[in-house]
């Protein structure tokens, strides 16, 4: 490609709804342009990425055995009515009528409509298992449509659904597919993880989601850094919270120590419902006790309908001698912003009382929203590996890190992936069924399997990024290498050279992209850098005169110098 024959719209400034780092610098390359809230252009830099990132799904889906097709956008309501999903769904599923006054539906999601396919098209057990998937336009009317591509209204979706004839079937099914998720993720070139997850509105057992690693990442995960436990904030809380169930009421007898905060006392204290959801944690200081050690900190879950800001604004009685803590001393007791502050959202009642000074840290009573239950010896220590720990060792009747480590770290991701054994709940609703040996028609077993294509855009650039732009990882780059010639319409020798190069970087099947715009050196190189191509090559006449090239990793601090006839070589 050159530059030239392409479009090129980079700005110096992001635009002021754009909060976070991806977000700025897509908008900043000029690798999308909103349309409508939560609607982009995938402009033509952007769709290069897209297309990469689609390319490497379609063939490790491909090669997992699962079948490419394109189901609809726009569906009719009927289907949706008969799984329950047009009431369930509420206003994130987009309504629309046609001429005739007809509702259809712009899709989230395709559950119905392949097993509407599958129940006309799958007769026999012969015909199983199989798998169909397709990339295709999502529509969800989120309440909060933000951070660009990210959490858009409009997206792009990888999703597939597989079909067996038992649950045996379907566990196999999901392992494949699992392990295609891996190596897509892996060839993406992101760090990722793989946690277990609630199965939540969608039905069905079992289920994981593939996270990318990213300080920014909306969602909390909880891990054992020397085992191979790892969940989502609500899986683990879930499995947590039953596991110290039982007889826990007599346990918390046996190791509380008077004085210490029970559910209940704070809720009193802050007269707030225990009955409802939980909205946001609240980090709050005593401020009449002196001196650091002797400094008590409340963390609480905030249920109900306490809104921080009703906090903040000391509406709750009881709260007027606590003032919120700072960032910077949350950071200096935690070692860093501990990713469980913050607004949440979880079904599970919880909260966590810190029932020690800030200090140590030490022997949190985490409790839930029911009387006597609770974890004692929770502790949220910065002398442990990673940023924020929370030690559960010590909890009381059964230890909920479910393979007994019982060490628990907890870090932030972005939800890219994420794969479900559904079982029977939309085969039952459709009565998508298959005959089996004996000729008696049996429920299909299905599971689905989601990756948020034009989410990964966002989530690669959070993790890979610096002061001057976007470092896509090769494979997903919009280019791999940028060849950025200076003075080519003055210098033969330096438009031989360039030409002859870029020929022979295309023979060889890199993707490269000749910067042939006749920009100054730096405008030109803080193009390319903003755009984040791995890999740049100057051509210049001094160089050429010593029969060298200079080469830039993005990352690169400094330039290399590689003799001319070993270049081709050195990017590959
Ligand atoms: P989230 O928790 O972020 O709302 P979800 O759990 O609702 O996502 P799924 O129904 O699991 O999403 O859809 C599969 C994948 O689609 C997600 O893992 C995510 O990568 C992607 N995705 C979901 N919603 C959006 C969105 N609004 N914009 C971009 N990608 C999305
Ligand atoms: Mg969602
Ligand atoms: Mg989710
Ligand atoms: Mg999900």
């Amino acid at each position: 490609m050159r530059a030239t024959r392409f479009f090129i719209s980079t700005l110096k400034e992001a635009p002021a709804d754009a909060e976070i780092v991806s977000h700025k610098l897509m908008m900043r390359a000029g690798m999308i342009k909103r349309l409508g809230s939560g609607i982009y252009n995938y402009m033509p830099m952007g769709l290069r990425v897209i297309r990469k990132v689609e390319n490497i799904v379609r063939e490790e889906m491909n090669r997992a055995g699962a079948i490419e097709m394109l189901m609809p956008v726009v569906q009719p309501a009927e289907l949706w009515q008969e799984t329950g999903r047009w009431d369930k769904m509420g206003p994130e599923l987009m309504r629309v009528k046609d001429r005739h006054g007809r509702d259809y539906i712009i899709q989230p999601t395709s559950e119905e409509a392949i097993t509407d396919v599958v129940r006309s098209d799958i007769r026999s057990y012969r015909q199983l298992p199989v798998n169909f998937y397709h990339i295709q336009t999502k529509f969800r009317d989120e309440r909060r449509p933000r951070f660009g591509l990210m959490r858009g209204r409009e997206f792009t979706m990888k999703d597939a659904y597989s079909f067996d004839r038992d649950v045996d079937g379907l566990k196999k099914s999901y392992q494949i597919m699992f392990d295609a998720y891996t190596r897509i993720f892996q060839r993406f070139g992101l760090q990722f993880r793989a946690v277990a997850a609630d199965n939540g509105a969608i039905g069905g057992s079992g289920s994981h989601e593939f996270h990318v690693i990213a300080e920014t990442g909306e969602d909390a995960l909880v891990y054992c850094p020397i085992s191979d436990y790892a969940a989502n904030m609500e899986a683990a809380e879930a499995v947590a919270l039953s596991a110290t169930r039982p007889g826990a009421s007599a346990a918390l007898t046996k190791t509380a120590t008077p004085g210490k905060a029970k559910c209940e006392d704070v809720a009193a204290f802050l007269n707030i419902p225990l009955q409802s959801t939980v909205k946001s944690i609240v980090l709050a200081v005593d401020d009449e006790e002196k001196g650091e050690a002797g400094k008590q900190i409340w963390l609480l879950l905030l249920r109900g309908d306490h809104e921080l800001n009703e906090v903040k604004a000391n509406k709750i009685p009881g709260l007027a001698n606590y003032r919120f803590a700072t960032e910077a001393e949350i950071v200096e007791w935690f070692g860093t912003l501990p990713g469980y502050l913050g607004p949440i959202n979880t079904k599970k009642p919880v909260h966590i009382v810190a029932d020690r000074t800030v200090a140590n840290m030490a022997d949190f009573v985490c409790g839930a929203n029911e009387a006597d239950f609770h974890f004692t010896g929770a502790n949220w220590g910065r002398d442990l590996p990673e940023p924020l720990v929370l030690d559960i060792r010590n909890v009381v009747d059964g230890d909920p890190s479910p393979d007994g480590k019982g060490v628990l770290a907890i870090q932030r991701g972005i939800e890219v992936g994420h794969v479900f054994q559904l079982g029977t709940r939309y085969s039952q609703d459709m009565k998508a069924t298959f005959l089996d040996e004996n000729g008696k028609p049996q429920l299909l077993q299905m599971g689905c399997y989601g990756i948020g294509v034009t989410r990964i855009l966002g989530a690669a650039i959070e993790q890979n990024f610096d002061d001057k732009g976007i470092i896509w990882p090769t494979a997903i780059a919009p280019f791999e290498v940028v060849i950025c010639p200076m003075g080519m319409d003055r210098s033969e020798a330096v438009k031989a050279e360039t030409e002859k190069l870029y020929a022979a970087m295309l023979e060889a099947g890199i993707d490269v992209i000749l910067d042939d715009r006749g920009e100054r050196p730096g405008a030109m190189f803080a193009d390319w850098e903003l755009i984040g191509v791995p890999h740049r090559v100057v051509i210049g006449d001094r160089g050429l005169k010593e029969g060298k090239l200079e080469y830039v990793g993005r990352r690169d601090t400094e330039a290399t110098n590689v003799p001319v006839a070993e270049m081709l070589a050195f990017v590959q």
